[in-house]
């Protein structure tokens, strides 16, 4: 399902290197965006956050520290995790002495499959559920590889959205996500579709996850949109 798909940006000059990376994240299930400079990566993250981003630090005009910097240190994307690509193990002495928050650094050449590791790696913390991670809220278990949900036990039927939903709200919970957000991340933005089929699909939610009792936990934000807990 493309829409519960991580997305990775992929920041890289080279041509020849940005469509292999581009390529074997692909066939990882990944989503992929490509940049191939500073700028245009910059652009791009305006437009759309992605989930992780791979960024080689050599760039023409705005270098990749600079680009890393300038995410950093923006409340809005700095929670992004960035692997730098650099060319040499000194340059990346140099890249962590220079304080740019990078999450982690990889130096080429690298093996394309040490750097899919990382990339899950990163993904594991901000988006377990795209990595197969067993998630639990309370007494709910969200098991992201077999698509089996249970809550206090009890095996839960959820539909394919409802299981994106639900997803999305532990990976994060207690986070407010409004509608719009929702609209994004479980249905993505290339489809049209109207807010008002997010409050349908929650209440759908709502109904399977109380089926047995269990206190509504799901919270209406008036005015913002829903949280989980
Ligand atoms: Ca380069």
């Amino acid at each position: 399902m493309r829409t519960s798909q991580p997305h990775v940006l992929i920041v890289e000059d080279e041509p020849a290197q940005r469509e292999v990376l581009s390529y074997n994240l692909e066939a990882e299930g990944f989503r992929t965006s490509k940049a191939e400079n500073g700028e245009e990566a910059l652009m791009m993250v305006a437009e759309e956050t992605p989930d992780v981003i791979v960024l080689d630090w050599m760039l023409p005009s705005v270098s990749g520290i600079e680009v890393c910097r300038q995410l950093k240190t923006r409340a809005e994307t700095k929670g992004v995790p960035i692997i730098m690509l650099s060319a040499r193990s000194e340059e990346v002495d140099k890249v962590r002495g220079l304080e740019t928050g990078a999450d982690d650094y990889v130096v080429k050449p690298y093996s394309v499959s040490e750097l899919m590791a990382r990339v899950r790696t990163q993904l594991r913390r901000v988006r377990p559920s795209t990595v197969g991670e067993v998630l639990t809220f309370e007494d709910i278990i969200l098991d992201a590889e077999t698509h089996r949900v249970t809550r206090d036990g009890q095996s839960l039927k959820l539909g394919p959205t409802e299981f994106r939903l639900l997803s999305t709200f532990m990976e994060k919970p207690g986070r407010v996500w409004s509608r719009e957000q929702l609209l994004d991340r479980v249905w993505g933005r290339d489809i049209y579709v109207d807010t008002r089929t997010v409050d349908v699909h929650v209440g759908r939610l709502r109904k399977v996850l109380g089926q047995h009792g269990g206190q509504d936990l799901l919270r209406t934000v008036r005015g913002s949109g829903y949280a989980l807990g």
